[in-house]
C-alpha cells in the first residue's frame, strides 16, 4: 500500500463552523450570552473566522493565525498571548501559545484545547488535546489517505461540538477508482475524551449534496442536508432541511422539511440559546426549540429576502435585501420583548463596515477594513455596533497579521 498524495477537491466544509463560539447558556442575561470556556457544550470554530470566547476571569480567548490570545478589547486593545516565556516569539511547538499551522478547527474546552490539524496536503488529519498548562499534545483521533485495490480514499473532517466530555465530528470519505465511479460515504463519530473510545453513531452514502452538523443537543444531533442550490442571477442560495438524529438509536428524523426551504449554514454554527436553534427561509425568522419540538416564526418580510441571521442571546441580527436590489438592511430582533428594530447601515452597496461574527460580553466581533483597506478582526460595543459608529471599533493589537 502506498500513500498517495491527493489534494481534496471537496471544499472545506470547516469553513462553516466559523461564527459559533458555544451554546446553551441557560441565563437570560445579554451580558453573558457567550459561555465561558468553562461551560459544557462548545463548538469549533475555523480559523478563518475570528470568535471571542470568554474565560472564567472575564477575559476573552481568541485564537487568529496559530496563536491563541487572552485579552479584553472593552478595556484595552492589547491581546496577550498564552505564554509567559520570556523572549518568545510564539511561533514554535515550544511556546504553549502556538498551536501550530493548518489548524482547521479549534475550540477550548474546560482547561484544555482541541483542534482539529493537518499536515501539509491534508493526507493525515487528526485530533489533538493540547493542555496550555503544560504545553503537552496528545493525538486523539487520526485518519489517513490511503489506497486499496487501485481505489484511493481520502478524508474530510468536520468537528462540531464538544459536550459532556463527548466530542462530535463528520467523517467525508471520498473514493476515487480510475475506472469506476467515485463515491463518498459520510460517518457521524463521537469520541469519548476520557476512554479514548470512538463510535461512529451513523454512516450515510452521499448521493448529492450530503450533511453538515449543525449542534448537538443532549440526545440528539442536529444536521442539516442541503436539498436544493438555485442560481438567482447575481448570486446562490442553498436550501436546506433540518434532521435531528438520536444519539442513542441513530434513528434519523426531519425536524424542518425542505418545502420550508430553509437557507442552509446556520449562522452562527451550532449556536443553541435556551435549546433554541435560529434559522431563516427567504422570508421567515424562525426559532426551533431541540427540548419541544416548537418551530416558531419570530419575525417576516413581506418584501425581500432574507439572507442571514446571527443568534446573540436573546437578540437576533439578521439582514435582508429588496427585490431587484442591492441594498441590504439590517434588523435586529429581542425575542425577549417581541421587538424589531432596523439598524444603521451606512452603505447601501450591498457591504457592511463590518461583518459580525459573534457576541462578547456586552459587544460584537467581527471583520472590518482599518485605514490602509485591510480587512481586520474588530470588537465594538452592541451600541456602538447598532447605531453605525464604526469610528469608536478596537482593533485588537499584537495579534499576528492575518495571512
Ligand atoms: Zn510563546
Amino acid at each position: 500500500m502506498r500513500m498517495h498524495k491527493i489534494i481534496l477537491a471537496c471544499v472545506l466544509m470547516v469553513s462553516c463552523l466559523g461564527c459559533s463560539g458555544g451554546a446553551n447558556v441557560h441565563t437570560e442575561d445579554q451580558s453573558t450570552i457567550n459561555p465561558t470556556w468553562e461551560e459544557e457544550d462548545h463548538s469549533f470554530m475555523a480559523p478563518r473566522f475570528f470568535d471571542l470566547i470568554p474565560t472564567k476571569d472575564g477575559n476573552q480567548c481568541m485564537f487568529v493565525n496559530d496563536v491563541v490570545y487572552l485579552g479584553d478589547p472593552s478595556k484595552s486593545a492589547k491581546m496577550i498571548p498564552y505564554c509567559s516565556k520570556s523572549g518568545c516569539k510564539h511561533d514554535s511547538m515550544e511556546c504553549p501559545a502556538y498551536v501550530g499551522p493548518n489548524v482547521l478547527a479549534f475550540s477550548p474546552y474546560h482547561d484544555k484545547w482541541y483542534y482539529i490539524q493537518s499536515n501539509e496536503d491534508q493526507s493525515h488529519i487528526f485530533f489533538v488535546e493540547h493542555d496550555h498548562t503544560t504545553n503537552g499534545r496528545k493525538k486523539l483521533w487520526e485518519c489517513s489517505t490511503y489506497e486499496e485495490d487501485r481505489a484511493v480514499h481520502t478524508f474530510n473532517v468536520v468537528p462540531q461540538t464538544i459536550r459532556h466530555e463527548r466530542l462530535y465530528f463528520l467523517v467525508q470519505e471520498m473514493i476515487f477508482h480510475p475506472e469506476k465511479n467515485s463515491n463518498s460515504k459520510e460517518y457521524f463519530h463521537m469520541l469519548d475524551l476520557h476512554t479514548g473510545k470512538d463510535t461512529v453513531l451513523k454512516e450515510f452514502d452521499i448521493t448529492q449534496y450530503g450533511h453538515s452538523p449543525v449542534a448537538v443537543s443532549d440526545d440528539a444531533l442536529y444536521m442539516e442536508s442541503v436539498t436544493d442550490i438555485v442560481d438567482l442571477g447575481g448570486g446562490y442560495e442553498t436550501y436546506a432541511a433540518l434532521e435531528k438524529m438520536d444519539l442513542k438509536t441513530g434513528e434519523v428524523q426531519v425536524v424542518v422539511p425542505a418545502e420550508t426551504r430553509m437557507h442552509a449554514h446556520f449562522h452562527p454554527y451550532g449556536r443553541t440559546f435556551n435549546d433554541e436553534l435560529v434559522y431563516i427561509t427567504d422570508k421567515e425568522l424562525h426559532l426551533y426549540n431541540t427540548k419541544t419540538g416548537e418551530d416558531r416564526v419570530v419575525e417576516s418580510i413581506d418584501e425581500g429576502r432574507m439572507l442571514y441571521m446571527n443568534l446573540c442571546g436573546n437578540v437576533i441580527y439578521w439582514s435582508m435585501v429588496k427585490e431587484d436590489r442591492n441594498d441590504i438592511h439590517m434588523f435586529k430582533t429581542d425575542c425577549k420583548r417581541g421587538e424589531t428594530k432596523e439598524i444603521v447601515s451606512p452603505h447601501t452597496d450591498g457591504a457592511f463596515e463590518c461583518s459580525l461574527y459573534s457576541a462578547a460580553g456586552n459587544g460584537i466581533f467581527g471583520k472590518m477594513e482599518d485605514n490602509n483597506g485591510d480587512l481586520k478582526s474588530v470588537w465594538m460595543t452592541c451600541e456602538d455596533y447598532e447605531n453605525g459608529r464604526y469610528e469608536k471599533a478596537v482593533f485588537p493589537e499584537g495579534i499576528k497579521q492575518d495571512k
